[in-house]
């Protein structure tokens, strides 16, 4: 798994690396956009994984970073703490200024690195925490620091959402860090409690190949929205912290408290709530009838009340639905990326059948096909040997 990182490692800095870690891409069986709102998530970590390697930066100099992956294999060096480098190298700078106030630095403060991903980039499955959960892990191991996976998540989502600047929650580096193989991670937002439930069903993942850039602008600018929508209902209920812990049952309340844009977010998010601590209750009974229908319905509330899904995702959706799967809806943020599909094991809206109708729909619609591939769990951050 290591070997295309150390290769990179050797070809442009001329030695050996000293430490290696890897961590998994994610995808999000439901729970859209409840992280920051302090609602629940339920990941599960995939079998595609990003490499970081690590090794002693540039002899004589101190407090220097250098960079390079397999995806942008121009070398970057920059004074980590002085400036923030743009691009890709910003994760990684980031995680260095957190993991120095561990003092989980090496002396001098200098490292290089280099990074290999089978994760895509912006397809919705989290290759940003890939990066950053295996880059906090490596780094550290270097420095002989023995960090926690819950503070390997710490560094890595602190590096994401201080330093890059992304307003990200702290599911993806969570997941990332704390995941085990065949088990699904209820993780609650808000007080950061974890639950692992079994999860073996058949998952396949389609990516629509619409790209997005979650640095670009649409989820701050949902995130304003539901801290808009807080400040608000605050006058309703003066101790409300996150928009999640709105009482369901008080939704006619909400509602009238709230204009548009501001009500038809919050409704989604306090319906998103509900759903995802319902379907992880249905997951570990095995209820998958009733697990799948909760995805199909959080997908019409990303769709329609979050506005966060885009057409080759409606498309995708609507034809796993026609040939009889089990569930599907978009996951990691949306406006393009990736969906899901819950298929069955046998019978109609088996794997094949619903790839093959889903294939048909978006050839019709769009004149290419989207790529499918099945969804295998794995588990989260370890170090891999040099
Ligand atoms: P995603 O849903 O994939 O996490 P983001 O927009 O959050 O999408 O993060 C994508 C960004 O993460 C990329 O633009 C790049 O800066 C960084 N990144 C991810 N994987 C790699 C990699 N293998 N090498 C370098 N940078 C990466
Ligand atoms: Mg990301």
């Amino acid at each position: 798994m290591p070997r295309p990182a150390i290769e990179l490692f050797r070809k442009t800095f001329g030695t050996i690396p000293r430490s290696a870690a890897s961590a998994p891409g994610r995808v999000n069986l439901i729970g859209e956009h409840t992280d920051y709102n302090g609602g629940p998530v339920l990941p599960i970590a995939i079998a595609e994984r990003t490499t970081s390697v690590v090794g002693p930066g540039p002899a004589d100099a101190s407090g220097i970073l250098e960079t390079v992956s397999t995806r942008y294999p121009t070398v970057t060096r920059v004074r980590w703490q002085e400036e923030l480098p743009t691009g890709w190298s910003a994760y990684v700078a980031g995680v260095l200024r957190e993991l120095w106030t561990f003092g989980a630095i090496p002396p001098g403060g200098s490292v290089r690195i280099a990074v290999a991903s089978e994760v895509p980039v912006g397809a919705g499955l989290s290759s940003s925490a890939a990066l950053s959960v295996s880059a906090a892990k490596a780094i550290a191991t270097f420095a002989g620091a023995t960090l926690t996976p819950r503070q390997i998540a710490g560094v890595a989502y602190r590096a994401e959402h201080d330093h890059v600047g992304v307003r990200c929650g702290v599911m993806d580096q969570t997941i990332a860090s704390l995941a085990k193989r065949d088990r699904a991670l209820l993780l609650e937002c808000a007080s950061l409690a974890v639950q692992h439930i079994p999860f073996r069903a058949r998952l396949m993942l389609v990516d629509t190949g619409v790209k997005h850039d979650l640095s670009a602008g649409s989820l701050n600018e949902r995130r304003a929205e539901c801290e808009a929508a807080v400040k608000r209902l605050k006058f309703e209920l003066p101790e409300l912290m996150w928009l999640a812990s709105w009482p369901v049952h008080w939704l006619p309340r909400l509602k009238r408290a709230l204009p548009e844009p501001l009500r038809s977010r919050a409704v989604h998010v306090v319906g998103e709530t509900a759903r995802t601590r319902f379907a992880a209750e249905l997951l570990a009974r095995g209820k998958m009838k009733q697990f799948g229908q909760l995805l199909y319905e959080s997908h019409e509330s990303c769709r329609r009340l979050y506005a966060c899904s885009a057409p080759e995702l409606d498309t995708v959706v609507a034809a796993a639905k026609r040939a009889g799967a089990l569930g599907a809806r978009l996951t990691g943020a949306g406006w393009g990326g990736a969906a899901i599909v819950l298929v069955r094991e046998r019978g109609r809206g088996t794997g094949e059948r619903v790839a093959k109708a889903i294939r048909s729909a978006f050839r019709k619609a769009y004149g290419r096909e989207p790529d499918i591939r099945p969804v295998k769990s794995s588990a989260g951050v370890r170090t891999e040997r040099v």
